[in-house]
């Protein structure tokens, strides 16, 4: 599908990973992308290759970003920044991590839809992608991250009932795992970092999210792709485990 002349796209986090290459693809599709994450330098290198408009941009500043959405009228937001610190033992994280992930995935996630939103509904089309994540949906031993996902999951769906009638579209990605910068920011001790994403799997690349994220906005208006869950075909979900209680013969 071609889009609309002036098609607008908005991307978060689009300094790396998964944001970096939607910002690529929507641009090979013609749309003009502002490309947003707080390092500007990796912007303005996108910028000169795909001709995307830099934009520094921290996803945590309020004011920023509803100045930003009042400002442009934004056709597509990819709400996509986001990160996961304390993976794996939430009870041992700094509390300043555990405002950090849960502000930047769902607090700002939400302002950001939030500065879109009116423009959209006021011109009667938009397009809201949330990054969501396949922790949103399974049990993971990733308890602070998977309640943030799992508020993108909530939200995305009960949007999707505020809009009715508006012509917005909403969509939540989940994604398995990724290559990405993620995990680096994610873990700071290295041999925790190398288990974790040593798997002998093929994981997913950025590309592949990014080229399902252009199906569901390049899908015909009568189509809102609610839900993707996308998966390395090396990873599953589900069963149940048995592990032994560690101070049973103490
Ligand atoms: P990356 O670490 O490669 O990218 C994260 C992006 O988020 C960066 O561009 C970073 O930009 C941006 N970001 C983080 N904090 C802020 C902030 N305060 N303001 C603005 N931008 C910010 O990871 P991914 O590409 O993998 O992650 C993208 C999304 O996908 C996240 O929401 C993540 O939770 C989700 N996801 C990732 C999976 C994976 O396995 N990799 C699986 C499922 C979901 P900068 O630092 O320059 O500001």
């Amino acid at each position: 599908m071609t889009f609309e002349e002036g098609t607008t796209a908005l991307v978060t986090g689009a300094s790396s990973g998964i944001g970096e290459a939607t910002a690529r693809a929507l641009r090979a599709q013609g749309i003009k992308v502002f490309a947003a994450a707080r390092r500007i330098d990796r912007l303005e290198k996108l910028a000169d290759e795909t001709g995307c408009i830099p934009v520094q941009l921290d996803v945590r500043d309020r004011q920023g970003v509803v100045k930003f959405g009042e400002s442009y009228a934004i056709d597509i937001l990819i709400n996509n920044a986001g990160l996961g610190r304390a993976l794996g033992s939430m009870w041992e994280a700094e509390i300043e991590d555990i405002e950090m992930t849960v502000d930047t995935n769902v607090t700002s996630a939400i302002v950001m839809i939030k500065s879109v939103l009116p423009g959209m509904i006021e011109r009667g089309r938009g397009h809201i992608v949330n990054m969501s994540s396949v922790v949103a949906l399974y049990p993971l031993a990733a308890a602070l991250y998977g309640a943030t996902k799992g508020a993108i999951h909530k939200l995305s769906r009960d949007l999707r009932m505020e809009l009715q009638g508006t012509g917005v579209r909403v969509t939540e990605i989940n994604p398995g795992r990724v290559i990405s910068e993620f995990y680096n920011v994610a873990i700071d001790d290295d041999e925790k970092l190398r288990q974790t994403v040593e798997t002998n799997c093929e994981d997913l690349i950025a590309d592949d999210i990014a080229d399902a994220i252009v199906y569901c906005v390049s899908a015909p208006w009568r189509v809102n792709v609610s839900q993707m869950e996308i998966l390395p075909t090396e990873q599953t979900y589900g069963g149940t485990q048995f592990v032994p209680f560690k101070k049973r013969n103490q």
